[in-house]
């Protein structure tokens, strides 16, 4: 099974990854420390490109210069004296999968990527993947026919078939197949580096009822009010799907357990004040969890229908989470 993100990160350019991002800071080798501080200190940025001519030579990062000025100043002497060397720099042409490759085996943390002698940014090794994630998802979810045509994988008609395989029919997100794939490509890509990814699963409730008393196609407009609702309270990057029934799924990637928490309760609070077009008040319970690397879809989801169950019979409209 060829996932999607692996497919893209083996069609995409580095470069094209720097294309929505401003050139990273670059100071030639005589200029003195005290300048690149300066920079440091308004820009978010970790490391700088020292060149030489325009040639990218060495790099200076924030803990370089910490060294630097640890036992007395000398803010005052060329970057070229503390700046790490060589640097290891790539074509922007590169693809992203031969990147990620050749850092694997490498002992340096930061890449560079060139063009036409120009420097195109600076990244690092966790950054990357973050990036991939934040910017090739939606370009996974949105242009997933033109994925796979640049594959080369399927015809015309069979790309059709794909979508429609890996879409609800009622409600046009994804479904469990797709979310099963992007899964998958999470955790063998995630493998090696620092992403906390988490599942967030949610079920409406009392929804039977809903049916019972107002009719099926009341049910039915409930579950595409939801969705909409709910795909404008994600980002692009998250991953939404319908899981099945009244029963929901988000793949979502943040640094702590206490935002996705905050960004559950958010969804949660947001459905619970919705006037719904029919029915005007549903609402949902919420089981989360976070993803460890390499664990199966099964694992993960046993652990999130938990957190959901005790959402249910702690009187439901509520969010918990269960701990790996
Ligand atoms: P709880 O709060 O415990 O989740 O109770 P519930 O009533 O939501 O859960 P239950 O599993 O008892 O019922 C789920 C219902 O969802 C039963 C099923 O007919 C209905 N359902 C599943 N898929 C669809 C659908 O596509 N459209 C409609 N209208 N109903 C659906
Ligand atoms: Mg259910
Ligand atoms: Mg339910």
């Amino acid at each position: 099974m060829i996932s999607e993100i692996s497919a893209v990160t083996h069609s995409t350019a580095i470069g094209h990854l720097f294309s929505d991002h401003p050139p990273c800071g670059v100071f030639e080798s005589d200029v003195i420390v005290h300048k690149v501080l300066e920079y440091f200190a308004s820009n978010s940025a970790d490391a700088v490109i020292i060149t030489q001519s325009g040639l990218p030579i060495g790099i200076l990062t924030v803990k370089d210069i910490v060294r630097v000025l640890y036992h007395c100043d000398n803010s005052g002497l060329p970057v070229k004296e503390f700046m790490t060397t060589p640097v290891h720099t790539f074509d922007a042409s590169k693809k992203i999968s031969e990147v990620l490759d050749e850092m694997q085996n490498s002992s340096y943390d930061k890449i560079v990527a060139v063009k036409d002698n120009r420097i195109v940014g600076i990244i690092d090794k966790r950054h990357l993947l973050s990036i991939c994630y934040t910017q090739l998802t939606p370009m996974i979810k949105h242009e997933y026919n033109m994925v796979h045509s640049l594959m080369g994988m399927v015809g015309e008609g069979e790309r059709g078939l794909l979508k429609m395989a890996t879409t609800d029919a009622l409600t046009g997100i994804g479904n469990r197949r797709l979310f099963e794939e992007i899964f998958q490509a999470h955790q063998t890509l995630g493998r090696d580096y620092d992403v906390t990814l988490f599942l967030l699963l949610f079920d409406i409730d009392n929804f039977k009822s809903i049916n019972d008393t107002f009719g099926h196609n009341v049910g039915d407009s409930v579950l595409k009010e939801l969705t909409a609702l709910v795909g404008r309270s994600i980002r692009k990057s998250d991953i939404f799907i319908r899981w099945g029934g009244e029963e929901f799924a988000i793949l979502l990637r943040y640094s702590d357990p206490i935002t996705v928490m905050k960004i559950a309760e958010q969804i949660r609070q947001r459905i619970d004040k919705n006037s719904f077009e029919t029915i005007v008040h549903v609402t949902c319970s919420f089981g989360l969890t976070s993803i460890l690397p390499g664990e199966t879809l099964d694992d993960v989801f046993e652990r999130a229908d938990k957190a959901l169950y005790r959402a249910k019979s702690d009187g439901k409209n509520s969010v918990r989470m269960e701990i790996p």
